[in-house]
């Protein structure tokens, strides 16, 4: 049987460094202009990319390593801005579900967050990558993971106002700039998907500080999931 291929995006440098230290040789292939590494991570297929900053960007790169790569899922690694008061930079949104914070059709009738006439604007994440990715947690000492909604805009959240109205309004546990564009390919796509998030910052008048000084401590974290739960996706 062919072994499955899993795609794995971070948005920026940081958020891929670790584990592509971890792939012995990679296959270096730039399709679109965007970096892609081939090779293998836990002894799984992998194919592993920086997508850059925002929707569009994301939704390109997951797009190619479906169409392009044929991954069979996708993984997300990365940071965000916490929206959830409990919790704590450096703690764990592993992603429940997926939706636009900006899709913003107000002004005539719809929902903030919906996507007019289409079936589907929250986009859930599938069941297994979820359960491995929190067993993947657990190993963490003094970390809190959540299992929750990410949310996700063009846009660096760092108001408490906007956050506070984010997880009221949206029931959001973290907002990033990438994770709902990825969560829609794979939905359309039909490939399962999850998205781990650390916490860089509260998404606060401090997050710009915050971003600066803990987005390698928090990638490091996100990548340290990603490995644990390849590891599991090679056993089964
Ligand atoms: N690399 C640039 C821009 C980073 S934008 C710089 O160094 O300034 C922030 C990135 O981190 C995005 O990829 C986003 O997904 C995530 N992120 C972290 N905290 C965030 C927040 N408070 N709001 C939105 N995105 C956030």
């Amino acid at each position: 049987m062919a072994r499955k291929t899993v795609g794995v995006i971070g948005a920026m440098e940081e958020e891929i460094k670790k584990l592509l230290e971890n792939m012995e040789n990679p296959n270096q292939v730039s399709v679109h202009g965007i970096p892609f590494f081939q090779g293998e991570c836990q002894g799984v297929p992998i194919v592993l990319c920086k997508c850059g900053v925002g929707k569009t960007n994301a939704a390109i790169t997951a797009m190619t390593l479906v169409n392009h790569f044929q991954v069979d899922q996708i993984i997300f690694t990365g940071v965000a801005g916490a929206l959830d008061p409990d919790l704590d930079i450096g703690d764990i949104v592993v992603s429940r579900d997926c939706q636009y914070h900006d899709m913003d059709v107000r002004a005539l009738g719809f929902d903030l967050g919906i996507i007019p006439f289409q079936e589907q604007s929250i986009f859930p994440a599938d069941e297994t990558l979820i359960h491995w990715a929190q067993a993947a947690c657990s190993e963490l000492d003094g970390v809190q993971v959540r299992k929750g909604r990410v949310l996700t805009g063009d846009q660096f959240v760092s108001d408490r106002e906007k956050s506070k109205f984010l997880h009221q309004q949206l029931q959001g546990s973290c907002v990033e700039m990438e994770g709902a564009a990825v969560a829609h390919v794979a939905y359309m796509t039909k490939r399962p998907y999850v998205v781990i998030r650390s916490m860089s910052d509260r998404a606060d008048q401090s997050a710009h500080v915050n971003f600066e000084e803990f987005t390698q401590l928090a990638s490091d974290r996100s990548s340290y999931v990603v490995q644990r739960l390849l590891e599991q996706i090679g056993k089964m």
